[in-house]
């Protein structure tokens, strides 16, 4: 393809740097040096991109507060410009800005065109040792207890690898939640600073990679992704520790109520030991 022939009313959707400012294509920079503007999500973040790479185009800001109101102005201005989106990190659209643009663009049948590149959750998959084949994603993980338990607890038996964005803030909370309502067993990939100097990718079982985070509160900074493992038999293993609680209390109490009380003494998710003790001992309360 000829990336110099540059025709009008072009939407170009340019993947940039996740932190090392090298993964950046030949032809991003080649497109951003060429649009006559550049929807940018922080015009300030991505001047320091367009300085290094000496690029001199002019901005435009879109964000998550004014897509909708810019976004008419966008499609005004295409009518004599080719424009380049970008995000402050990794492929527009993907939890940033800029789907609302794309689609008003396709309606307004003005071409739209990606630029690939760095997409954090892509990178992630890419190196967890997962299957990558069928995969869920789900962006950042709800803020408040209630709603990541009813997310957890709706996901718990898909058989895809489920993939999260994560903050920081709530790492903690969250991977707890993944050992109370997915269970300590599940495997999980941490996936943190992604091309950074404090890259680390972090395998294990939920309840390891919740003790490894405690450790040391540098483990909880940074940027990450969480990659679960699908359901399947080896991560829905039982701790032997509850199957016994299980059998004790089984002998006195009816299927629920034991179910319940086991799983308040281990506090875990009821769920989690549903399925097990149907199979168990049914038969035998029957
Ligand atoms: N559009 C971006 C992309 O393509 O990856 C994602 C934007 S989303 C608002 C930002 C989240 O992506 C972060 O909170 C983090 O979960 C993840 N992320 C971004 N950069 C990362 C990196 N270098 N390492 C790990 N996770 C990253």
């Amino acid at each position: 393809m000829n990336i110099n022939k540059i025709k009008t009313r072009i939407l170009y959707v340019v993947a940039t740097p996740i932190g090392n400012i090298k993964d950046i294509t030949y032809r991003a920079i080649h497109i951003l040096k060429t649009v006559q503007l550049i929807a940018a999500e922080d015009t300030r973040h991505t001047q320091n991109l367009l300085n290094h790479f000496n690029i001199t185009t002019k901005m435009i800001s879109l964000h998550k507060y004014n897509e909708h109101k810019i976004t008419n102005k966008i499609i005004f201005l295409l009518n004599t410009k080719n424009i380049a989106l970008v995000s402050n990190a990794g492929t527009p659209a993907i939890h940033d800005p800029g789907y609302i643009l794309i689609h008003a663009c396709h309606k307004e049948n003005i071409t739209v065109i990606p630029i690939p590149g760095p997409c954090a959750l892509i990178a992630a998959l890419s190196a967890s040792g997962l299957p990558g084949d069928n995969f869920y994603y789900k962006g950042f993980l709800p803020k408040t207890t209630l709603s990541r338990k009813k997310i957890l607890l709706h996901i718990q038996n898909i058989k895809e690898t489920i993939i999260f964005y994560e903050s920081c803030h709530r790492i903690l909370y969250s991977i707890q939640d993944i050992v109370s309502y997915l269970g300590e067993n599940r495997i999980i990939v941490l996936v943190k600073e992604i091309t950074k100097i404090w890259e680390r990718i972090k395998y294990g079982k939920a309840v390891d990679i919740l003790t490894w985070l405690k450790k040391d509160d540098l483990r909880q900074k940074g940027e990450m992704v969480i990659i679960i493992s699908g359901m399947n038999n080896h991560n829905n293993i039982i701790p032997i520790k509850v199957q016994r609680t299980l059998s004790i209390l089984i002998k006195t109490l009816k299927m629920k109520q034991a179910i319940q009380l086991t799983a308040l003494i281990h506090k875990i998710h009821k769920n989690q030991i549903y399925n097990y003790a149907i199979k168990k001992f049914l038969h035998d309360k029957k």
